[in-house]
């Protein structure tokens, strides 16, 4: 029997849909890319952009037309607001939060579903049948007519579950889920909950069995990944200690291993963390700090928690300790109320911080964040001009850096077929993208280092000049 998932949204979406990948796998199923074949299909959904949504309603709306022709169960689960989740319950079959993912074997045998190995102990264990199954089935069932399950436990969080890596040589590990910071622009505090740390030792065993596996990146996610071990009733590392940690043991591996994290808060930030990155080689020397605006109105309309001054202490502290390192950013234009003079202050940000990426959206009110209720009063039009006025900006700080490279030889980790015929890319340690003439694709998943021979902004070519083989 066969199963497809499609996926949605953030690269979080992505690490939960390879743990509900091993949940199939442990049920006996087989991946199909293609979702005609498939018995069982589901859907990661994202909440923070409309588009998303729209895609969940048109592929349902397709796959249930199947339903008359095939047996065939639906889910959906990932970001999901409330009023959408009692949408999807009269669509989909299932719909479960990837907290209670767990519990999805069992929700599956509530519908007389057959799976490949019916007769495992993952169905029919004594655990299974105790485990908790979530208010949204439950409500689900209720609707079906079913009998609800009679013991409850405490839902377990997804990173219980040892997920399917999709790739060999680069992983996304989940830290912590959910935030507590509620952005007025942002419904992630009500699709994913408040935050909620992984426990430092399931976090560091992870990464390590990663590292002796030779994964060459790896990168900690969460939604305020800085903020890891603050919600801890017990003792928990700091954020810093973690990365110290994680950073001692790929150091002395012996293993070449970049160590990533997104995205960080800048209010969270604090100097240890930066001097934990100093400190261990294998702590890549990119930061992703969002700023979303660059003027101390908007940031305090946007409920960002903190105001420039602060923001511009962080990047003074990585400008310090972690010289020639990358900064990434995102950025809203047009949010409501921006002036033309607030949103001058945004491209004096640009020109300051000297960004080598930044993420540029123009501001859509999204159903579920606070800012939803408010008058969407920039116009369309504005809001395209100032996307295009920073977006030429960024290139002018961007390309100041990536014309440092031409001529230098710099290692990159070769992650796919390039679009352009005959070439490899991948990205530095800085997460600069770098292509190459080449159809080695034994290359892909390897280091390797290249003479930078044309830069643009964002990218730059080069040519090998040695392959970077592990022992
Ligand atoms: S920090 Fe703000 S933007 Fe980021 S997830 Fe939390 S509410 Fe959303």
């Amino acid at each position: 029997m066969k199963y497809h998932i499609v996926i949605l949204g953030c690269q979080m979406n992505y690490a939960d849909a390879e743990r509900v990948q091993a949940v199939m796998a442990k049920l006996g199923y087989t991946f199909t890319q293609r979702e005609e074949e498939a018995d069982v299909i589901g859907i990661i959904a994202c909440s923070v952009r409309q588009k998303a949504i729209d895609k969940v309603y048109s592929k349902i709306a397709k796959w249930n037309k199947w339903k008359n022709k095939k047996n065939l169960i639906t889910f959906v689960s990932g970001c999901v607001l409330p009023d959408d989740r009692m949408k999807f319950l009269k669509l989909f079959d299932l719909v479960f939060d990837m907290k209670e993912l767990a519990s999805f074997p069992a929700m599956l045998s509530q519908y007389g579903v057959t799976t490949p190995v019916s007769n495992s102990s993952i169905v029919n264990s004594e655990e299974m049948s105790e485990v908790a199954r979530p208010a949204t089935v439950a409500e689900k069932l209720a609707l079906a007519g079913a009998k609800p399950l009679s013991k409850v436990a405490a839902a377990p969080e997804t990173w219980d579950v040892t997920p399917i890596y999709n790739s060999e040589f680069e992983a996304f590990i989940p830290i912590q889920n959910g935030c507590n910071k509620f952005c007025t622009f942002c419904a992630v505090p009500y699709t994913r909950g408040r935050e909620v740390s992984r426990p430092s030792e399931d976090i560091i065993e992870e990464v390590a069995a990663l590292i002796e596996r030779g994964y060459k990146s790896i990168t900690l996610l969460g939604q305020n990944v800085n903020s890891y071990g603050l919600d801890k009733k017990v003792a928990e590392l700091s954020f810093a200690a973690l990365l110290d940690k994680l950073g001692e043991i790929a150091d002395s591996s012996g293993h070449e291993v970049w160590i990533y994290f997104t995205s960080p808060h800048p209010k969270d930030m604090t100097r240890d963390v930066i001097e934990a990155i100093a400190r261990r080689r294998s702590l890549a020397k990119q930061i992703h700090l969002p700023v979303q605006s660059g003027d101390d109105k908007v940031l305090i309309r946007m409920n960002r928690k903190h105001s420039m001054a602060r923001y511009r202490e962080v990047v003074g502290w990585i400008r310090d300790l972690l010289p020639g390192a990358s900064l990434f950013t995102d950025i809203i234009v047009g949010f409501t109320g921006e002036t033309d003079e607030q949103f001058e202050n945004t491209r004096a940000a640009i020109r300051e911080f000297e960004y080598n990426m930044a993420y540029i959206a123009m501001y859509s009110p999204r159903p579920g964040a606070a800012s939803f209720a408010w008058q969407d009063d920039i116009p369309h039009a504005v809001k395209k001009e100032r996307y295009a006025v920073l977006t030429g900006d960024l290139e002018k700080v961007a390309l100041a850096y990536t014309r440092k490279m031409k001529g230098e030889t710099v290692r990159m980790l070769v992650r796919a077929k390039d679009r352009k015929d005959g070439y490899l890319t991948g990205h530095t340690e800085g997460k600069i993208i770098v292509r190459f003439l080449s159809e080695d694709e034994s290359l892909i998943g390897q280091f390797v280092d290249v003479k930078i021979e044309s830069v643009r902004p964002f990218s730059a070519e080069g040519a090998v000049v040695k392959e970077v083989v592990e022992a």
